[in-house]
């Protein structure tokens, strides 16, 4: 249960003055739906309001504050502006400017003839003075109330800075003392303030670092005690002791010898599974480093090891196609079988009994694999592929719940940044495939403008001739499926048009699975020469002999996004070209971003580009899976707060495991002021 301390900020925004009806669609657009989220939606800057006895033209430019007079008005016919010519002491003019037509209620608030007390950006129209919607209109009594800095906060439609200052103002008077969770020395090197004093700071004057770091310190040190405390509970339980004899792993009959990397993740990952605390492994390596090898070789440990290994895969084509390489691969060696929300009837039932009578080995399938009413006789390891469409905290729990908990790796082609990793991951042990196998030819990537359409279409046609094979990306163009779609079809039927219907396979998210796995199999098998597809084939699809991607829109794309599709390519011997199209007008930012995709193919290097040039949310993935990380700490910042916040969690871990001293007590308030309540579900039960 939340501490009661809390229940005024977990409250309903209703419970503030002037949140009513009016307010309940802007505020909802903020997602402000309790007064902690109005508290911690933070200024972002401010505006000098400089106040003024007299207009001067010099002052053009400026956000003034004055005191005024109108003296008449002009309204221009039908849906024009209405001027109100107000005057300040000395008679200078300056014209008070409104949009949208009405007349009325802008001479109401600013009655001839009366003082008013009046800020807002002056500017210079022509040779007159001019002020567009005065953000501030009052009358002279209340003249002290406006004037000097003034926070503005991140808006929506309805609503202003002033009236999101007005509600934090409520919500700040509401927030309680909280004990303190900071270690004191932490504390005093940094001068951070108390908790509701650096609140009460911050929205006074967002330029207040001290206070911004400090709240943002708490949420970074709120996400790691939680990511630790679950990573405990999970190590507290005694796992399988798996050791591999290599009676199965000697038997696989492979094209190539793993690489150095690879060797050496498979060695960490055999260590771990030995061991009789479960493994909590992530296993990142670039789209292309070899991640499908070190994942079978994992299984094949647990095999070994007697017991049965699962692989959890994203989508329905991801888990086809790992089905497929693994059945292959392992042929009289593992029984291998497949799992998703589409298998029914009796080839679900034998599955199911398989799994439980321990005569299937290795299990592959979507999440339909963890459903209640699948059992498995001894499930030793999970591996999660391609893991950022799953959320951490399901990930983790997963873990934490099994009564003999399995052994975990998490795959994934995000290159994430170091400084990152601990954010996202906590205290799981990495490895590293940071080589390539051996023979990969650097991708070349153009960047093209969309008018030079049909010159990429005829550069298709002959490396359609030559015998190769090609992607062409048609992305989501507006944030809904059926755009994507209607896109995808489109470029399809044009293409089909060009080339015939034989060698255009198509498919999208909207697609019937089965329709969808033989528009795939149609492409993996050479019998199609271009996969037109929206982004379904961002992860993991391989197919050697395409050595050929266009992407579409590519400006519209996050560059990690673009990194992993571009993956798709560069896995046979030959030379791949990618092509990126982008729209005629470009930011100077999406202009440098593409330039970096054409310069670079180091996904790490991108990564960290891309995080500069747009946040962390993009990169992370968490966009997509809807899991927010952090709301108060910057991406910028974490290089700095994630390192103190690890080793104070981790000191607090040590010594009051339980959390029940108190500072123990003020950092369960820190989890719950931050809503990882699934750690401390983790400490009751513990
Ligand atoms: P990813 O890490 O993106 O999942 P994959 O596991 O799909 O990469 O591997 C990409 C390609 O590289 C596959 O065609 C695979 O057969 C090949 N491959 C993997 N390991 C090696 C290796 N050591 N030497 C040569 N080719 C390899
Ligand atoms: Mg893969």
């Amino acid at each position: 249960m939340r501490p009661d301390l809390l229940n005024p900020l977990f409250a309903e925004v209703t419970v503030l003055k002037g949140v009513g009806p009016a307010m309940a669609k802007p505020l909802e657009r903020l997602k402000l739906s309790r007064v902690v989220d109005v508290a911690f939606h933070l200024p972002t800057g401010w505006i000098d309001r400089c106040p003024r006895d007299e207009l001067d033209m010099a002052d053009a430019g400026r956000v003034i504050a004055i005191q005024l007079t109108a003296v008449d008005y002009k309204s221009s016919a039908g849906r024009g502006p209405t001027r109100a010519h107000a005057v300040d002491a000395k008679g200078n003019y300056v014209s008070l400017v409104y949009f949208g037509g009405h007349s009325g209620w802008v001479k109401k608030l600013l009655p001839l003839g009366e003082p008013r007390f009046v800020s807002g950006k002056l500017e210079l129209y022509g040779q007159e003075l001019q002020i567009v919607h005065p953000d501030i209109v009052v009358p002279p009594e209340e003249a002290s109330t406006v004037g000097g800095r003034e926070a503005i906060y991140p808006q929506a439609e309805g609503i202003n800075s002033k009236r999101l200052a007005a509600f934090a103002a409520q919500a700040i008077e509401r927030a309680p003392d909280l004990p303190e969770w900071i270690e004191p020395s932490l504390k005093a090197k940094h001068g951070w303030p108390g908790w509701r004093e650096a609140l009460a700071n911050i929205h006074a004057d967002p330029a207040d670092e001290k206070a911004r770091a400090r709240l943002a310190y708490d949420e970074v040190f709120a996400n790691q005690l939680a990511l630790l405390l679950v990573r405990g509970e999970a190590r507290s339980k005694r796992g399988r002791t798996l050791v591999g004899d290599g009676r199965l792993r000697d038997r696989l009959d492979l094209p190539y010898s793993p690489t150095g990397a690879q060797s050496r993740s498979i060695g960490e990952i055999e260590g771990d599974m030995a061991q009789n605390r479960p493994m909590l492994r992530l296993l990142q390596g670039d789209v292309g480093s070899g991640k499908t090898l070190v994942a079978t070789m994992a299984l094949l440990i647990a095999v070994e090891g007697g017991a049965q290994g699962a692989l959890l895969a994203p989508t329905e084509i991801l888990a086809r196609q790992h089905y497929e390489t693994l059945s292959r691969t392992l042929t009289g060696i593992a029984t291998v079988a497949i799992l998703t929300g589409r298998d029914k009837g009796r080839v679900r039932e034998s599955t199911l009994m398989g799994l439980a009578d321990g005569s299937i080995d290795i299990l592959i399938g979507t999440h339909a694999i963890f459903q209640d009413s699948v059992t498995y006789k001894a499930l030793g390891l999970v591996v999660v592929d391609e893991q950022h469409r799953f959320g951490v905290a399901q990930r983790m729990l997963l873990q934490a719940k099994a009564a003999v908990p399995p052994h975990l790796l998490v795959m994934t082609a995000t290159p994430i940044p170091r400084t990152l990793t601990l954010a996202q991951y906590g205290e799981m042990d990495v490895s590293r495939l940071d080589e390539m196998p051996p023979g990969r030819q650097p991708i070349e990537t153009r960047v093209l403008s969309e008018e030079r359409l049909a010159e990429v279409v005829e550069a298709l046609g002959r490396h359609l001739e030559g015998g190769g094979q090609a992607y062409w990306v048609c992305p989501l163009v507006e944030e809904s499926e059926t755009s994507d779609m209607a896109a995808a079809e489109m470029r399809a039927e044009t293409l089909r048009r060009r080339f015939g219907d034989a060698a255009v396979a198509l498919v999208h998210g909207r697609m019937k699975p089965l329709e969808k796995d033989a528009e795939m199999a149609r492409f993996s098998e050479a019998r199609a020469g271009v996969l037109v597809a929206t982004t379904v084939i961002e992860v993991g699809v391989d197919v050697p002999n395409a050595t050929l991607i266009v992407i579409e829109h590519a400006d519209r794309f996050g560059l990690a996004q673009l990194h992993q599709l571009r993956g798709r390519v560069g896995r046979g011997g030959g030379k791949s070209v990618c092509l990126l199209l982008r729209g005629g007008t470009l930011s100077e930012t999406s202009r440098a971003r593409l330039a970096l995709m054409r310069e670079s193919n180091d996904g790490f290097r991108i990564a960290e580009e891309d995080l500069r040039l747009r946040g962390s949310g993009e990169l992370l993935g968490t966009r997509q899976s809807g899991e927010m990380t952090f709301r108060l700490a910057a991406p910028e910042m974490l290089g700095e707060l994630l390192p103190p916040a690890n080793s104070d969690a981790r000191l607090l871990v040590d010594r009051d495991g339980g959390l029940s001293g108190e500072r123990g007590q003020a950092a369960r308030v820190a989890l719950y002021l931050f809503e990882r309540d699934a750690a401390v579900g983790l400490l009751r039960s513990g």
